[in-house]
């Protein structure tokens, strides 16, 4: 019998398969975390190109949404200023015929980019919000590069790692597939599955209140051991008496990367421990300016930024 799959239906299937595997990890197959991450991608992926099959039939597939991107098209169908959403429904209210800009009987379908750039045309008509924000797209980006690394590259990672991953896309994209009324997600996960999915999502809320108490707690123990400090000490080196955050590039939280006395990199990520960022700025040895790491090198003994690197100075 031919096994046979509609998208949605291909989709949930590595929903659920994903959740399977994750469990199968957290109950010490460490080496099934690899297939929940793969198996999660390609939910995603075909989430998104459900949603735009969903709602602009034809621009799945990538020569309709190659022509209407191009000016010339643009230009001859009177669509220049629209978005691409817009600039299908007015032609297909025209009655345009989208077939007729397919190549082959088999027509190749969008990438993952294109159809976030797609879906991010939706907003809720009552609020004006878009279903597809920044947060979302930002966990869709991550989820990508790691099945990018999983596939291609060297992959590391921890079970911890993996649990916040997944609570973190499972808690964005949820929202998400609501509000495009895609499908019923209780409906859609197994029942054996629907614990894990649950947990999933709750220890992320979780993890990322825990995270917020620990911030808020260094917070205000940096202030206090500068209430003492004069503005004149203070106008000596500034930074020292900030209170230093950044974004981190592990988990996409925002601001949750912050000093800490046992990182090697003198940060650490209150939400996922992660120690690094090109954006930690360090005194660069030479100037003494503080300096994101992403501009500094290291010559001989000294880490210098740019405009102290012996090549920017040596004709001096
Ligand atoms: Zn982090
Ligand atoms: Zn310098």
């Amino acid at each position: 019998m031919e096994y046979k799959l509609t998208i949605v239906q291909n989709a949930i299937d590595s929903l659920n398969e994903s959740l399977s595997k994750f469990e199968q990890g957290q109950n010490g197959d460490i080496k099934a975390h690899k297939f929940a991450i793969l198996h999660m991608a390609h939910f995603v992926e075909l989430t998104l190109k459900y949603s735009v099959q969903k709602y602009t039939p034809h621009l799945v597939y990538s020569d309709v949404y190659r022509n209407l991107n191009k000016s010339k098209f643009k230009t001859e169908h009177g669509i220049d200023n629209l978005n691409i959403v817009e600039a299908y429904e007015k032609l297909a209210s025209n009655g345009y015929e989208f077939n007729k800009l397919l190549k082959n009987s088999r027509p190749h379908t969008i990438t993952v980019s294109d159809a976030v750039e797609i879906n991010k045309c939706h907003k809720c008509t009552k609020t004006g919000v878009l279903f597809l924000d920044s947060e979302l797209e930002d966990c869709i980006d991550s989820i990508k590069d790691l099945r990018n690394d999983i596939e291609h590259f060297d992959f590391s990672f921890n079970p911890k790692e993996v649990r916040l991953k997944l609570g973190y896309l499972i808690r964005e994209i949820t929202p998400f597939i609501d509000c495009m009324d895609l499908y019923d997600m209780d409906l859609a996960l197994n029942e054996d599955r629907q614990e894990v999915f649950e947990t999933l999502s709750d220890e992320y809320e979780q993890n990322l209140k825990e995270a917020q108490i620990l911030l808020k707690g260094k917070i205000d123990k940096h202030s206090e051991l500068c209430r003492g400090v004069s503005p004149k000490d203070r106008m000596i080196d500034s930074h020292l008496y900030e209170f230093t955050s950044y974004d981190c590039p592990e988990c996409n939280q925002k601001g949750m990367l912050v000093q800490d006395d046992e990182s090697d990199s003198g940060f650490r990520c209150v939400f996922c421990e992660n120690e690094d960022s090109l954006e930690i700025e360090y005194k660069c040895d030479r100037c003494e300016s503080w300096t994101p790491q992403f501009f500094l090198s290291t010559v001989g003994e000294m880490t210098v930024c740019e405009n102290c690197h012996p090549e920017n100075w040596m004709g001096d």
